[in-house]
């Protein structure tokens, strides 16, 4: 019967059978990453911040739920409750993260990726908000009906 590691802090890499520790990503010995799916803290953060009212930071954390935040999105309380958690990930401790979504902080590529693209759906919306800003343009919906085919 092989031994088992003596903590939990020590695991064995999955490939080269190395004992190493268990938040570590890559093996010393092989180098090969020990996480296959891991959740950046900072990438499901900005997600709560300005895609949680849709529950894409749960999807993106692997949890199916998020589908309720989609379902209620239009009564704003999953906003606001993403909103909270945008707060808690980003200031959460990071061993503890790492130890429940994953060992490494994600790629910094990806990292990057999200960041640019989320900043760049904030310019919009912030553009959106000044430009419906100026006065004189009330949605009149009773140009929609008429246009109707039938
Ligand atoms: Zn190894």
């Amino acid at each position: 019967m092989p031994s088992q590691p003596t903590d939990a802090t020590q695991v064995y890499c999955r490939y080269c059978g190395t004992s190493i520790g268990h938040l570590d990503n890559l093996c010393p010995a092989c180098n090969a990453e020990q996480n296959l799916k891991p959740r950046s803290q900072l990438v499901a953060g900005l997600l709560a911040l300005f895609l949680g009212g849709l529950g894409v930071h749960r999807f993106y954390l692997g949890q199916w739920w998020g589908i309720f935040y989609f379902l209620l999105c239009w009564s704003g309380v999953p906003m606001l409750i993403a909103l909270v958690e945008a707060v808690a990930f980003l200031t959460a401790d990071k061993q503890h993260w790492k130890s429940r979504y994953g060992h490494t902080d994600g790629s910094s590529w990806f990292i990057a990726i999200v960041s640019l693209g989320l900043l760049f759906i904030f310019i919009v919306l912030i553009a959106a908000a000044l430009i419906g800003d100026t006065p004189a343009t009330p949605t009149d919906f009773s140009e929609l009906l008429l246009e109707r085919p039938d």
